[in-house]
């Protein structure tokens, strides 16, 4: 290594210069791994705007069969039952994660027996972060992080949205595996049918499948029915 005295600024050439020049180079290499890191970023985000549009027009152009409106008026009566002064004010009155979980069993067994559906078993536990809830086999489980944690929780209109939409899994299920006591459209079963044999579980054009569109559509049927009464 050599060192040079330039008009009193001492100068480091050899080794130094050297990794200098390493540093800078991997610096651009980041910077342009940033660059395209927010390029495709960025398409994604119009493939998800897209998404949201498409879900968006299925949701509002479909068709209710007459046992989803006897389910969805049964369904709001719960919640007019529970949510007399909406959602908010009820959740804010439940301080401890205790009494929110107590809550929220007696609201999805009461909601479970309007919608004539079974729950055997709700769980909270911990869950994928972006994970509010899933429902298989007679078996919900919730994120407790998201419903019961003051701290953590999301608001409540989400939550109840996600109840709903959980339950109306359960229907599908006992509607394909059970009989269909509830008289849907033989092409409502199809549709379910070819969408839970095809399942994907991990973009976010999931939400364009048969399944979850039902699910979101009813959650927010009976959503917008409870606004319209309040
Ligand atoms: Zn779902």
């Amino acid at each position: 290594m050599i060192e040079l005295l330039i008009g009193g600024t001492v100068v480091v050439v050899g080794g130094i210069a050297l990794t200098v020049r390493a540093v800078q180079a991997r610096r651009q290499q980041v910077q342009a791994m940033a660059e395209e890191m927010l390029r495709l970023y960025a398409a994604n985000e119009i493939v998800n705007q897209e998404i949201k549009t498409v879900e968006a027009q299925q949701i509002a152009s479909r068709v209710a069969d007459a046992c989803d409106i006897e389910m969805g008026k049964a369904s709001v009566e719960v919640l007019h039952d529970f949510f007399p002064l909406g959602f908010e004010e009820k959740l804010n009155s439940l301080g401890t994660a205790g009494e929110r979980e107590e809550f929220f069993r007696e609201l999805i067994n009461r909601l479970a027996a309007a919608m004539k559906v079974e729950i055997a078993e709700i769980d909270f536990k911990e869950l994928n972060p972006n994970e509010y809830g899933k429902c298989g086999n007679k078996r919900m489980q919730l994120n407790a992080a998201l419903f019961l944690d003051p701290a953590s929780a999301v608001p409540a209109t989400k939550m109840v949205h996600t109840l709903l939409h959980e339950l109306r899994h359960a229907v599908q299920d006992e509607a394909l595996l059970e009989g269909n006591p509830w008289g849907f459209a033989p092409s409502r079963l199809a549709e379910w049918t070819v969408s839970n044999a095809n399942y994907v579980d991990c973009t976010q054009a999931y939400a364009l499948q048969s399944i979850e569109l039902d699910a979101n559509w009813y959650a927010s049927v009976v959503l917008d029915m409870f606004d319209k009464k309040n």
